[in-house]
């Protein structure tokens, strides 16, 4: 069962991270732990670009989805849905119990600044939720667009997904004034699922503050009071946070600028193949996700077969489409660690399977 993930998550993880994993455990309240986490925080902070926090929680990224609802909405929430992550996003909202109203878009298509702006302007709303990148669709909206016009609402708390976009392009948290970032480890981090962290400002723990019913597991203010020990509110996903300070390593030694010029060069050699190929991009052009490239399956053919005969000829996999566009889509990820060669030799596996994939039956 050896194959390599192109899928957009999890993706493939390498050798050096998992033997970062399996270092010996430490006590999560001994000063081992504590240093190990107050030496993570600089470079988290640096990543995301904030002097905010960056809490380490255990748990995939909807832990943190979901309590940042349950931490900042007070009135009604916003959520903004283009995809199938941000859909289930609503439905989150709903379940814990909150007033919230969804901001649709077709998948595929961005998150519309203009839209935004209105249904905000009606007042109704003390907090929204973003997905920069729906990784169901490969679709990438235009954030500081977005977050310009969610700076027009004082009272609103923005929540921003940046689960597979995170270090694959610059996301300038405290700039474009995002209150509370989310991102994930098995998407573009590279890492195995499990841990989430979460970036949040002064003015959403505030908000925190006022509002019953947050809960333990992912109150802000247990992982704010934790964060100033140097500690999480319970025991951590340790080998996780080995293999997140490896991967750190890994960014540092690569430079993070260099990093996020080699996803955008794998991007486009995934998306001119597809294109040389004759398929179209599902979403928008300039909306294309460069983490991803969500294709529209324009020539017919059967996406399972395809994924097969990748799978038992070439030892790797992709996505043939997420949910209700399975079959009309097929994904490939470019996310983590690929280069220039990884990506030209799963082209070229890509180019030996296509030629024997059949046609999807009508
Ligand atoms: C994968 C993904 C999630 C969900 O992550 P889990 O780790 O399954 O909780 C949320 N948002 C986006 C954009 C994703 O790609």
């Amino acid at each position: 069962m050896s194959y390599k993930l192109f899928i957009p998550g999890p993706i493939a993880v390498s050798e050096k991270t998992l033997r970062a994993m399996a270092q010996p455990m430490i006590g999560h309240r001994s000063t081992d732990f504590v240093a190990l986490y107050n030496a993570l925080q600089p470079d988290l902070q640096a990543l995301m670009y904030t002097k905010d926090s960056v809490y380490i929680s255990t748990s995939s990224s909807w832990g943190s989805m979901e309590g940042a609802i349950r931490n900042v909405v007070k009135k009604k929430v916003l959520n903004c849905m283009n995809g199938a992550f941000s859909d289930k996003w609503l439905d989150v909202s709903l379940r814990c119990g909150k007033q919230a109203q969804g901001l649709k878009a077709e998948w595929g298509c961005p998150v519309d600044p203009e839209a935004l702006r209105k249904e905000l302007a009606t007042g109704q709303y003390d907090a929204v939720t973003l997905i920069h990148n729906e990784t169901s669709c490969g679709c990438m909206s235009d954030l500081p667009a977005l977050m310009q016009v969610i700076r027009e609402f004082p009272e609103v708390i923005s929540i921003v997904d940046t689960v597979s976009s995170f270090s694959v392009v610059p996301i300038k948290k405290d700039e474009l004034g995002i209150d509370v970032l989310i991102t994930g480890s098995q998407k573009a981090l590279a890492l195995p699922p499990g841990l989430s962290l979460i970036s949040v400002s002064k003015r959403a723990r505030d908000r925190a503050a006022t509002i019953e019913g947050r809960g333990y597991y992912f109150d802000f203010l247990e992982f704010h009071a934790n964060w100033e020990k140097g500690m999480t509110p319970s025991t951590p996903v340790i080998s996780l946070i080995y293999a997140l300070q490896s991967k750190i390593d890994d960014i540092k030694a690569e430079g993070i600028d260099n990093r996020y010029a080699r996803h955008a060069q794998t991007n486009k050699m995934v998306r001119d193949w597809g294109y040389a190929k004759g398929f179209k991009l599902f979403p928008e052009e300039r909306y294309g996700s460069i983490a991803l490239n969500c294709f529209a399956n324009t020539l017919n053919i059967d996406t399972a077969a395809l994924n097969k005969i990748l799978k038992s000829e070439h030892k790797l996999v992709i996505d043939g489409g997420y949910g209700k566009l399975k079959g009309k889509t097929f994904r490939i990820s470019n996310m983590g660690d690929e280069t220039v060669g990884t990506i030209g030799a799963l082209i070229n596996a890509l180019d030996a399977a296509l030629a024997k994939t059949p046609k999807a039956s009508a």
